[in-house]
């Protein structure tokens, strides 16, 4: 695992959600000529305590690989110290540095692309927008590839207010652009003006994998795979991808598991 550090400088950082108090940030990585890692993987962020103590703190990279930049995307965590460190960096030298290293983790596509279920809520949401800027990148010199292979996309994202929905417009916008992309945020506090989907995430992605399973034909739950398949080797038509709260990703793996999905089949990552 990688452990050298690297300074990495703030080049921008936005406040995306004033009520969550949720920021997106863009670094650059000035000692390095690219910084490549797999959408999905996160970097470890290393800064001193006010009691001279090293922190260590792993986030999410919210952006596909891009010369030497990673975006993140992080809200303050009340009494936390390493996201309000970063919620207070100033986007100007010298202050604007954090020390990390990475990437690290496995929370990645696997290969080849399947019909996939992004599922997340909060700042779950980080690697979710690595993986759609993979899949079909607008910029750079991969801007109009598209590595979904045709399959279907859904980013299932679940939140409490319309103000928490992060990077929304991006994602309208993917969705309108491929119709392979289903965006579908839903919200827990929606108030009367909300015309979207409501209620937790786990809902929406049960009437996803039931509706699949009927279009395709394929009973639900779906049968065991064949045990004289090494757990390694086996490979499945779609794939759930999980990240945020562990109530969250306990709740969605247990309803998956419901419909005879294999944990195999079930990515997920934990913030806590
Ligand atoms: C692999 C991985 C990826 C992560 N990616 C992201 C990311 O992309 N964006 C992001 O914002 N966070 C992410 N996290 C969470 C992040 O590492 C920190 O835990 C979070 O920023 C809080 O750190 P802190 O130092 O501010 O709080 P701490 O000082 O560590 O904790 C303060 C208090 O808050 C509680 N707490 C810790 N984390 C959370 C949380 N996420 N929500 C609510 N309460 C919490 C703790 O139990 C403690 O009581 C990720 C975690 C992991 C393991």
């Amino acid at each position: 695992m990688a452990r050298e550090l690297h300074s990495a400088r703030l080049l921008s950082k936005s406040l995306i959600s004033e009520s969550a108090q949720c920021y997106h940030f863009d670094f650059v990585l000035e000692d390095l000529e690219s910084f490549p890692f797999i959408s999905g993987q996160f970097i470890s962020a290393v800064a001193t305590d006010s009691n001279g103590k090293q922190q260590t703190r792993a986030y999410s990279i919210a952006s596909a690989a891009n010369l030497n930049h990673f975006e993140l995307c992080v809200n303050r965590v009340p009494q936390g110290f390493f996201s309000n460190h970063l919620a207070d960096l100033i986007d100007l030298p010298p202050s604007g540095r954090i020390q990390v290293h990475g990437p690290h983790g496995h929370f990645i596509l696997k290969q080849p692309i399947t019909d996939s279920i992004f599922i997340s809520t909060g700042t779950g949401i980080a690697p979710m927008r690595g993986f759609a800027q993979w899949l079909f990148p607008e910029t750079g010199p991969d801007a109009g590839i598209d590595r979904s292979e045709g399959k279907e996309i859904w980013m299932v994202y679940g939140t409490r207010y319309e103000s928490e929905l992060y990077y929304r417009e991006e994602f309208e916008a993917l969705a309108a652009r491929k119709p392979n992309f289903h965006y579908l945020p839903t919200l827990s506090r929606a108030d009367e003006s909300w015309k979207g989907l409501r209620g937790y995430v786990q809902e929406h992605v049960a009437r996803i994998v039931e509706e699949r399973a009927a279009r395709l034909g394929q009973p639900l739950p779906a049968p065991p795979p064949d045990p004289t398949i090494l757990p390694a080797e086996l490979k499945f038509d779609i794939y759930a991808y999980i990240c945020g709260l562990n109530n969250m990703v306990a709740s969605v793996r247990e309803r998956l598991a419901g419909y005879g999905w294999h944990r195999k089949q079930i990515i997920f990552e934990r913030y806590d």
